[in-house]
């Protein structure tokens, strides 16, 4: 699909303007400064645009990060650009390998590709520190030696300008010789830090003389104990993607403020041939926020550790790899991006709208099959005992050509135990004494009553039969009847462990004003039963999908089912059982 076919939004129409004036045309892609692993980017292709995907790998991706990766890689796509996997990891603490490999699978999961192009921040350590000392002997940057709450009370506040750290003027020489031995390991941590010399009385506070590299005596889980000092993230991230020749920089809205800052760097940096002109823009839109959810990194973290969920890909929660074992698809994802679009004004989005996107993909790919989760007995009293025969069910109702598979017929059989009601409420149509309902795919029935245990407890239902009302046969049409429901052959039918998940929170945005988050938590979000399944299912693939019919779509669980043996994960009900949704 072009460009021009896709629903526009503000960042289509800057990159056709910046295509259109030729903007980026006179980059010089390659044989630029930066570490020799960039200066193949660009070299010899032809991408018109270049975005990136930089997770801080320090926890599980999450559906914002869906939001924001089918942004970057679909812009690339169809702008014939290149869009990077960058991992931003120049925060030594709480960075792991189990994430980056993670959030690489997440990537891939989602239907991305990033080529060649997977690169580490902490791969430019050098090249940013290099910049550093070079803005530095510029006059750009000095080694401030206040305490932090010193720096922190000079900064001002958003109606009180700053006030100049007393260090503010010191020589460009005293300054490189403080910011080289802060690289030896000189001082402990937080003994100096070096500061952009932009503006104390700058009404935009991240102007103010921000820090750029600190001191941090940590182990990092990339380059180890080479490094002491860590650039600070809004100093690093303009670098790695001005190294890596990005052209758009696409960001959230909280980092608006800090784009004068990203301008001020890399203004300086093109100019001190540090790197090649023009520079990457920064471009911000609204984070995705969804009801009955939270889409915080830290709180996501606490779920977790916590205990309140089973691990990060517990199908409950809001995780990439919750959602593929809960039986959402990558397509679902994509359609809800393109859905839901780009805009710079913070919302709210229903869940419901992901769960919409979700259904759709599913009922399209899913093929259908029968499971009776609350299971009755029900007898067909004048169906010989012994007497086997078979029904035929489509497999997708929309699907002709996906075809029918066998479904075994007996005296005794399973239905769902809502479907009988021994006093009818008003409006029932399903079983009850003296009313005839059709066994879907099967024969219709007229329910003559029930058996109780001696506790009052309803032990079976009992039927009689129309002999020549079978589905599919001559004149089985007939027969006019209000209900129409599924069940399964006693005998044939095989018992498998289903997880009925629901909705993680109760709360429409949780932890809301002062509360707990943890107070919102849904105590019926999973409930685990046994189900009575169709013979087909028995040998079902994990991770294949399927419609039970008149439930919702439900998943093997890939990592509890067993050849045989399948367990199955509820992805979502068929329909929204949460009222109306905001589509
Ligand atoms: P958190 O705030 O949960 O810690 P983060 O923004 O720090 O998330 P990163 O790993 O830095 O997490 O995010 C990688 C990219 O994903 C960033 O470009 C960020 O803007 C984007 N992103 C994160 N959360 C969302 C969201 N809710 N909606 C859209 N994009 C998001
Ligand atoms: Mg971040």
């Amino acid at each position: 699909m072009s460009a021009t076919e896709k629903p526009s939004n503000f960042i289509r129409h800057l990159i056709d303007a910046d295509l259109a004036s030729g903007r980026y045309a006179s980059r010089r892609w390659c044989g630029q400064p930066g570490p020799a692993v960039l200066q193949k980017v660009g070299a010899g292709d032809t991408a018109k645009i270049r975005t990136r995907f930089p997770p801080e790998p320090n926890g599980y991706l999450h559906f914002g990060h869906a939001k924001s990766i089918c942004l970057n890689f679909g812009l690339a796509r169809d702008y014939g650009g290149a869009c990077h996997l960058r991992f931003d990891d120049t925060n030594p603490e709480k960075e792991d390998q189990e994430y980056v490999d993670a959030i690489v699978e997440s990537v891939r999961w989602l239907g991305f590709d990033w080529g060649e192009h997977l690169y580490y921040a902490s791969g430019y350590f050098q090249w940013m520190y290099e910049f550093a000392e070079k803005l530095i002997e510029a006059g750009e940057a000095y080694v401030d030696s206040q305490s932090a709450e010193a720096m922190r009370a000079g900064r001002g506040t958003l109606t009180a300008p700053g006030v100049d750290s007393p260090f503010r003027n010191r020589g460009v020489t005293e300054s490189l010789d403080l910011f080289r031995r802060m690289k030896a390991g000189e001082f402990p941590d937080g003994a100096h830090v070096l500061r952009a010399k932009i503006d104390m009385a700058s009404g935009n506070i991240s102007l103010r003389d921000p820090a750029i590299y600190r001191i941090r005596h940590a182990e990092h889980h990339a380059t180890g104990t080479a490094w002491c000092i860590y650039p600070m993230y809004t100093f690093a991230h303009p670098i790695e993607d001005a190294l890596e020749n990005i052209t758009h920089s696409i960001c959230t809205l909280e980092f608006e403020d800090q784009r004068p800052f990203y301008d001020w760097l890399l203004t300086r940096l093109a100019r001190l041939g540090c790197i090649n002109p023009p520079p990457p823009q920064q471009i911000e839109f609204a984070r995705l926020n969804l009801s009955y959810t939270v889409l915080s990194k830290r709180k996501l973290i606490q779920l977790v550790t916590e205990g309140h969920v089973g691990g990060w890909d517990d199908p409950r929660l809001p995780t990439l790899v919750g959602a593929r074992r809960r039986g959402f698809t990558p397509e679902g994802f994509r359609r809800f991006a393109e859905m839901i679009g780009v805009s710079k004004s913070d919302s709210w989005i229903d869940i419901g709208v992901l769960e919409d996107c979700q259904r759709e993909h599913l009922n399209e790919t899913a093929p259908r099959r029968i499971a009776v989760l609350d299971p009755l007995k029900l007898v067909i009293d004048n169906y010989p005992a012994g007497q086997e025969e078979e029904c035929h069910a489509p497999n997708h109702p929309q699907k002709p050509e996906w075809g029918k598979r066998p479904v075994p017929f007996s005296r005794e059989l399973w239905i769902e135990r809502e479907d009988f009601m021994e006093t009818p409420a008003k409006g029932y149509f399903r079983l009850f004494p003296g009313n005839r309902v059709r066994l879907r795919y099967g024969f219709v029935i007229e329910c003559t009553g029930c058996e109780k245990d001696e506790c009052g407890n309803l032990v079976a239902v009992h039927c009689n039969y129309f002999t020549d009302s079978k589905s599919g046969t001559p004149g089985a049409d007939t027969y006019k009847t209000k209900g129409n429901i599924h069940w399964l052959s006693a005998p044939h039918a095989v018992a498998a462990e289903v997880r009925l998940y629901d909705r993680l929170f109760t709360a429409l945005a949780p932890g809301a004003g002062e509360r707990d988050f943890l107070a919102d938590l849904n105590p019926e979000s999973l409930r685990v039963i046994t189900a009575r399944i169709e013979p087909a299912l028995v040998d079902a693939a994990a991770e294949a999908r399927f419609q039970f019919e008149r439930h919702g779509y439900f998943v093997a669980d890939r990592k509890d089912s067993r050849p045989g043996a399948p367990v199955f994960n509820r992805a979502v009900t068929l329909k929204d059982s949460w009222g109306k949704t905001g589509k």
